[in-house]
C-alpha cells in the first residue's frame, strides 16, 4: 500500500509539473492535432479546389505544370499572379501543417486537408496574423498575402501553389474551381461582401 501511494505522490507532482509549466497542455493539443491528422488520412482527398485568389479566374493561369526551371528542376505546381498584397485564401478545407520560410518558396503556408493531401502556398508578402500550426481552416480562411519572396524576388507578385499526394506532386489546375458569388458570400460576415465578380462577365 505504501508503495502505491509514493507511485500516485509522484504521479500527481508529475501532473501538477505539466500544468504549472504547459507542458501538460501542449502535449494534449499536440495529441488532439494528430488525431485530426489520422482522420484525415482516412477520407477521401478532395476533387475540387477553390480559387486562392478571390478575383481571379481559372482561365487567367497561364498552364506552367513541369515547365524547365533550370538545373534539372521542373515547375511542381502553378503560379497565378495577382497584386502585391492580394489576400491567399485556403482552397480547401484543412488544418495549417507548416508556416516557415525555406529559399525557393520565400514565406510559405502548408494547409493539410483530407487524404493527408498537402497545399503549399508560396512567395507570400506576409502570413494572416494569428496564422499557427494546427489551426483549422475553411475556403474562407486568408493564409496570407500574395507577394515576391523566396525565388520569386524580381518577378511580378504571384502565388505559387502546389499539391502534394502521398506519392509526390500533382497538377493544381485540373482541380482549380473559380469561385462563384454566391458560395463567397455564403459564409461571410456581413459587411464583407466581395466586389466586382468577374466570373458573372465570363460567357
Ligand atoms: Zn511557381
Amino acid at each position: 500500500m505504501r508503495r502505491l501511494s509514493r507511485v500516485l505522490v509522484v504521479l500527481a507532482v508529475a501532473i501538477l509539473l505539466l500544468v504549472v509549466t504547459g507542458a501538460g497542455d501542449y502535449l494534449a493539443g499536440t495529441a488532439v492535432f494528430y488525431a485530426r491528422l489520422a482522420k484525415l488520412y482516412t477520407q477521401t482527398p478532395d476533387s475540387k479546389i477553390a480559387m486562392p485568389l478571390e478575383n481571379v479566374t481559372k482561365s487567367r493561369i497561364a498552364d506552367t505544370w513541369q515547365a524547365p526551371r533550370g538545373a534539372g528542376r521542373k515547375h511542381e505546381g502553378q503560379d497565378i499572379f495577382a497584386p502585391r498584397g492580394t489576400p491567399i485564401l485556403s482552397g480547401t478545407k484543412g488544418y495549417i501543417f507548416r508556416v516557415g520560410e525555406n529559399s525557393l518558396g520565400g514565406q510559405t503556408v502548408s494547409v493539410i486537408g483530407s487524404g493527408g493531401r498537402i497545399y503549399y502556398y508560396a512567395h507570400l508578402d506576409r502570413y494572416a496574423p494569428g496564422l499557427e500550426v494546427g489551426n483549422r481552416v475553411t475556403t474562407q480562411t486568408v493564409l496570407g498575402y500574395v507577394g515576391t519572396t523566396g525565388n520569386a524576388q524580381g518577378t511580378p507578385p504571384h502565388l505559387h501553389f502546389g499539391v502534394y499526394t502521398l506519392n509526390g506532386a500533382i497538377n493544381p489546375l485540373p482541380l482549380l474551381t473559380d469561385r462563384t458569388a454566391p458560395s463567397v458570400t455564403r459564409n461571410k460576415p456581413a459587411g464583407t461582401r466581395p466586389r466586382g465578380r468577374m466570373v458573372s462577365r465570363r460567357i
